[in-house]
């Protein structure tokens, strides 16, 4: 099933000029990146890409390292995209990511893993929207 799936590159994937080397993760895996861009989330946009975790005490860290820069947007596309995307970027933990993904081999704690995945086809559609705007059906 040809899937598209949004992913962040968070503020510490630029800062440690590591953007090139994860969207390689992607493109090894025969994923396709369709749209990219490069902006700091404001406070409106952070508040509703977290909102599942807003109330957890660690969102105020959560929002200054999100903010501490600009982050890294794309559209990836491809077979399974959604999944496998998870798959590559590996647990939230990276201390718990199986070696070989993004947050193993380059995230140093769970407060800075570099990257974020849509976690289901329905939330990739909400969040290509609400960063990418409107798509063609
Ligand atoms: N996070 C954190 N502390 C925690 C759990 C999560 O700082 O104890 C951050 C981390 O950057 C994570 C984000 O909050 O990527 C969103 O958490 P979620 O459980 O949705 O994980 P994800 O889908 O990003 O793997």
């Amino acid at each position: 099933m040809n899937e598209h799936t949004l992913i962040i590159i968070k503020p510490d994937g630029l800062q440690r000029h590591l953007v090139g080397k994860i969207l390689q993760y992607f493109e090894d895996a025969n994923l396709n990146i369709d749209q990219c861009y490069i902006d700091t989330m404001t406070d409106d946009v952070l508040r509703a890409h977290y909102s599942q975790v807003v109330d957890k005490p660690f969102f105020p860290e959560l929002k200054t390292y999100m903010q501490s820069g600009p982050c890294f947007f794309a559209i990836i596309s491809g077979e399974n995209a959604v999944a496998r995307v998870r798959a590559i970027e590996g647990n939230t933990d990276p201390l718990k990511a199986e070696r070989g993904t993004i947050r193993s081999d380059f995230g140093t704690s769970l407060n800075y893993n570099l990257v974020h995945g849509s976690d289901s086809v329905e939330h990739a559609k909400v969040e290509i929207a609400r960063f990418f705007g409107p798509q063609p059906a």
